[in-house]
């Protein structure tokens, strides 16, 4: 039943996904009615519930959306239910009229499921990217390929990285398993001269992106591109943050590093970095600005014209959004692994 499925979701992510600042499961007070000095607010994981010491209140992930949002029980299951992508029907706008406070909560209730983006798209299919996946399995030449790059068999069995070999024997099987519709509305396929198609016609890398374990988006990059597009994303879908899910899980103050780029974020990754990247500046929302309020940014981009444009565009989106993020400094010619490098080395000698 959806509801119980909507009573599963970890309170703590819920809570966080609120903009409450949990530590050690424990948080002043968000509901704003009284002085909180000692965080009275605390959250029980193995009951998946909530309560508050200074004000009595407590109870389910929906009751806290709903006391915190100021909002009923059912638009709260509704507001859920769209944070977490199970319902594709959109949040009601409501007038609302009054206080900051209020105004406040409009933001959080409309601007959620955008702060989401960062994580999964709107129209994701787990079963059909982890299925492309499984058909799709890398093969030495894709290995070679990544370890040139200086990627370790770890990181790329840890990333999940698979290869398309046979575009057009992969097409097929995902047909006959499950229809064009779908494969049309997950992104995986285009129309092209009124044909349903792969987005991806040639031999690819493919990078999964994952959200708690599960295939939310994939992004190919073409071995041959010297005609074409490098990099292939899916069909019609916004396009999510890389590694994004490491935002949830690190401490207050942590360095984060923002890369362009998947495998520019793995590199990071695998020099001991939390790294997340983005796939173009533009594909960047204000919104997401927030996840970043806790860390110290630092924005790693290539040193050529279109890296220190896009940069410097990005700098500029973070200080409209009240946050002071640096930009790495790379050498003239100085690749990003030797940057990764360098500054571990210098980061352990300082330890
Ligand atoms: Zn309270």
């Amino acid at each position: 039943m959806k509801l119980d499925q909507i009573k599963g979701i970890p309170i703590i992510d819920v809570a966080k996904l609120l903009g409450i600042c949990v530590k050690n499961n424990k948080s002043r007070c968000p509901l704003g009615t009284h002085e909180d000095k000692i965080p009275s607010f605390s959250i029980k994981e193995d009951t998946n519930t909530w309560k508050c010491f200074g004000c009595n209140e407590g109870g389910s992930n929906i009751d806290l959306v709903a006391k915190v949002l100021n909002i009923g029980f059912n638009e709260a299951v509704e507001w859920l239910m769209c944070s977490y992508n199970m319902d594709s029907s959109k949040l009601k706008r409501k007038a609302v009229k009054g206080s900051n406070v209020q105004q406040k909560k409009l933001f959080y209730r409309t601007e959620t499921y955008d702060i989401q983006s960062a994580f999964y798209p709107k129209g994701s299919d787990n079963d059909i990217y982890e299925k492309l996946l499984e058909l799709c399995p890398i093969t030495k030449k894709g290995t070679d390929y990544l370890e040139k790059r200086g990627f370790s068999a770890e990181l790329i069995k840890n990333a999940r990285i698979g290869e398309l070999e046979a575009p057009k024997e992969t097409w097929a099987k995902l047909i006959t398993l499950y229809g064009v519709k779908r494969l049309l509305n997950c992104g995986i396929a285009k129309k092209k001269d009124n044909k349903a198609t792969l987005v991806w016609w040639d031999r690819s890398i493919l990078f999964p992106f994952l959200y708690q374990e599960k295939v939310v988006y994939i992004q190919g990059r073409r071995f041959n591109h010297t005609k074409g597009p490098k990099y292939i994303n899916l069909s019609g879908l916004s396009k999510p943050m890389y590694n994004s899910e490491v935002l949830k899980k690190i401490k207050i103050r942590s360095k984060v590093l923002i890369l362009e780029g998947v495998p520019d974020t793995l590199a990071a990754i695998g020099n001991g970095y939390n790294a997340v990247g983005i796939l173009g500046v533009g594909s960047f929302r204000d919104s997401w600005i927030s996840l970043f309020a806790d860390y110290n940014i630092i924005i790693v981009f290539d040193m050529d014209e279109a890296g220190k444009k896009g940069a410097s565009k990005l700098t500029t989106l973070f200080s409209k959004g009240g946050k002071i993020v640096r930009v790495a400094k790379l050498n003239e010619g100085q690749d990003l692994e030797e940057y990764l490098r360098s500054k571990k080395r210098r980061h352990n000698a300082t330890k």
